[in-house]
């Protein structure tokens, strides 16, 4: 394929987009930087300095919806608070952009069926920033369950946790539930969750949970610290998994089958992944070339839309995954399994 770069905007300049997202383009074959959308005009300048992009395409989010008359930009990745998305997505579409968004899509089950709605009237993709999809670590983790490397898959688990630290800038918004929409799960136990569905290839079925938050503990006021969630697939498999703003740096899964156990330690981190298979044969440590997974997805998004092909993590995506935590926050509420699907 004739090697066409798409134009894309990043609309919120905070800690992941700045650290992790617009270096990834310089590894994008099909995707560069060309605009930016902040409140912050110096910001933007510094950066837009930094990467060489034109002052006339550095926007803030009153002249947003004005991104239609630039024809230089093809895709906007929405990097915002989590309340935001839907907003920006709708505006976005509306403008005649791609939309591509952050994890999780949404706040509400009707703002992801709103951001579907507009990207499909607009005639526009829409993809979910769901990076372990990209990943080749957890590529590989895939296709050694489904080759059967560990037998037949019976369990797995998945553990996602990282103290929250609201004096931080990209905290401060995370305690606070109408922007955040949730706690750790919205946030961090979105990839337990996530885990469990691409390993499986399957939709759970029922859910229950359990939550709990540090009695006095001022940073959980609005939103949980830590929740438990067990999920029952069709094929009989249970995930049990665990999120939490709680505790030290844990960002792992282990599968288990009836002849080996897969387990992969950290598995969503920004550049670490350890991964070991275990069977009769002995313990493996599997190495890969690890790849810029933050590049992956970009590329992919823009090969979807210069191919007319649908993502592979598509505004669908994302809304299963509200639908399932706003079910894993019902069974906790109920402290009653919830049925799904
Ligand atoms: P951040 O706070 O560092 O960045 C958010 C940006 O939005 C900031 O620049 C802030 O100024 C701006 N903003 C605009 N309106 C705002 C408002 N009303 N309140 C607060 N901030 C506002 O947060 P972040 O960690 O970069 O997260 C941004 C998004 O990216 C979130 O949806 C998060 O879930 C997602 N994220 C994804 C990953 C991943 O690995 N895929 C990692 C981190 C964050």
């Amino acid at each position: 394929m004739e090697e066409k770069k798409l134009g894309w905007a990043v609309v919120g300049l905070g800690k992941f987009a700045t650290e992790q997202l617009i270096p990834a383009f310089s590894d994008c074959k099909h995707s560069k930087l060309v605009a930016l959308v902040s409140g912050s005009p110096e910001k933007a300048e510094r950066l837009a300095a930094e990467y060489g992009l034109e002052a006339q395409n550095i926007y803030n989010y009153q002249n947003y919806d004005t991104l239609k008359d630039n024809p230089a930009v093809d895709v906007i990745y929405i990097v915002l608070p989590n309340s935001l998305h839907a907003e920006y997505t709708v505006r976005g579409a509306q403008a005649g952009k791609h939309i591509m968004c952050e994890k999780p899509m949404a706040t509400s089950v009707e703002d992801c069926q709103q951001m579907i709605a507009a990207c499909q009237k607009a005639g526009k993709k829409l993809m979910i920033g769901y990076r372990a999809q990209y990943e080749t670590y957890n590529l590989k983790a895939i296709e050694l369950i489904r080759n059967g490397k560990i037998g037949k898959l019976k369990l797995i688990t998945s553990d996602h946790g990282r103290p929250l630290k609201p004096d931080q800038p990209e905290d401060k918004w995370r305690a606070d539930k109408k922007l955040a929409g949730g706690g750790s799960l919205m946030d961090i136990g979105i990839y337990s969750l996530q885990a469990t569905r691409y390993l499986t290839g399957e939709e759970p079925i029922e859910i229950s949970a359990m939550k709990s938050s540090t009695p006095g503990d001022p940073r959980f006021k609005e939103v949980e610290e830590n929740i438990n969630f067990t999920l029952r697939f069709p094929s009989g498999v249970l995930a049990n998994c665990s999120s939490s703003y709680g505790f030290f740096e844990v960002k792992r899964f282990q599968a288990f089958g009836s002849e080996g156990t897969l387990t992969l330690d950290p598995a969503t981190d920004y550049d670490e992944h350890n991964l070991t298979l275990k069977t009769d044969a002995g313990t493996e440590e599997i190495k890969l070339n690890g790849n810029n997974h933050f590049a992956a997805e970009i590329d992919h998004f823009s090969v979807c839309i210069l191919e007319n092909k649908t993502p592979k993590t598509p505004g669908e995506e994302g809304l299963q995954d509200i639908k399932l935590m706003m079910a894993i926050y019902e069974a906790a509420e109920k402290g009653q399994p919830v049925k799904v699907g």
